[in-house]
């Protein structure tokens, strides 16, 4: 826990100006953590404005107050008017300010007060408060944590507990992965608060379009390699694919996880050529780290076994790098538990 949380306990008492901010694409637990620390907060009596660097997954579109979420990118205007007179800025599920390019600029310069609440590698140490730790399921379990550690549980709700049920469930992939006994415990007092879980898991894991089922169509049928020798496999997807399939935001999430369901396969990576960089998204089964190849050869960084990152090169130059990489790491891969 946060050693000097009885110092925010204290910052907290009287009604603040504060602004929530979370990492570009925001997912599931990005998203779910700002918009729980939004309606907690709220309830204290803040005023609260949260800050996304880009636009939301229209999947998580029923979520209260949603569109009230100031997106960077189409409103830099407001965003930085409202992170200038911020009092504090919370620093949801990222770790380094350059994770999150301007808005990153502008938070270094703020006169807020930051805290963090994260469960990446290598956190960058620029809050005055932070809650980081890399063996929580999610940002979303960390909330709960820290809403329990500030002695406030009391003002836990069912819609506060929604939103975090929705970070824990998208970030362990509905509890596939970084679950813990602890974790269990936390949705246990999530449903009790009146979560509804499987209404939940339908809004968000039932809810694709059929382009987005005939895009996976296309993906596993046309787009997919697996290496065998290096128990990898590879999705990529080209510009022209982001044109036909009208690929959009959020539509590619979830698709690399595919690639696991191979049985041999540990590694899975799926290329994907973007307007002006080749992004590359990283998974792995079992032991074996994925997140050092993001970090040493595509910028990068992540989780153990959710990594990514990017390139400035073509596509086939990328997915050549992967490729070319892997026989560093044959021999781990090989002595790995799946
Ligand atoms: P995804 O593959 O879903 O885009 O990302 C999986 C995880 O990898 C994210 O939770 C994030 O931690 C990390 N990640 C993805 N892209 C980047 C990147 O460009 N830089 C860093 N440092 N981490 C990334
Ligand atoms: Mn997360």
């Amino acid at each position: 826990m946060m050693e000097n949380i009885k110092e925010l306990k204290a910052l907290l008492a009287y009604p603040k100006d504060i602004v929530i901010t979370t990492h570009r694409n925001p997912d599931g637990d990005a998203i779910g953590s700002s918009l729980g620390v939004y309606h907690f907060l709220n309830k204290l009596g803040h005023a609260v404005r949260i800050v996304s660097p880009s636009e939301y997954p229209d999947v998580f579109g029923w979520m209260k107050d949603i569109e009230k979420i100031i997106i960077y990118d189409t409103e830099p205007e407001e965003a930085q008017a409202v992170i200038q007179r911020a009092d504090m800025i919370f620093c949801l599920d990222f770790n380094a300010l350059d994770r999150i390019d301007k808005v990153g600029e502008l938070i270094e310069k703020a006169r807020g007060v930051k805290v963090m609440v994260d469960h990446h590698l290598y956190p960058e140490p620029f809050p005055e408060f932070m809650l980081s730790d890399t063996t929580a399921s999610s940002t979303c379990e960390l909330v709960f944590d820290l809403i329990t550690g500030l002695g406030w549980k009391e003002h836990m709700d069912h819609l506060i507990g929604e939103c975090l049920f929705t970070g824990i469930l998208t970030d362990t992939g509905s509890f596939k992965y970084s679950t813990s006994a602890k974790l269990f415990r936390i949705v246990a007092e999530l449903i009790e608060f009146g979560v509804d879980d499987y209404r939940l898991q339908d809004r968000i894991f039932n809810s694709m379009k059929e382009k987005h089922l005939r895009l996976l169509g296309h993906c596993l049928n046309n787009r997919m390699e697996i290496l065998e020798e290096y128990q990898t496999g590879i999705i990529t997807l080209t510009k022209e694919d982001y044109v036909d399939f009208d690929i959009q935001r959020g539509d590619t999430e979830g698709i690399v996880n595919f690639l696991l369901k191979v049985k041999k396969v540990k590694v899975a990576a799926f290329i994907t050529e973007q307007p002006t960089i080749v992004k590359i998204s990283l998974r792995s089964k079992g032991d074996f780290s994925v997140q050092e190849i993001a970090r040493q050869h595509f910028k990068g960084g992540g989780h153990k076994n959710a990594s990514g990152g990017y390139s400035f090169q073509s596509l086939s130059a990328t997915v050549r790098r992967f490729k070319g990489v892997l026989p560093q790491y044959k021999d781990q891969l090989m002595a790995s538990e799946q």
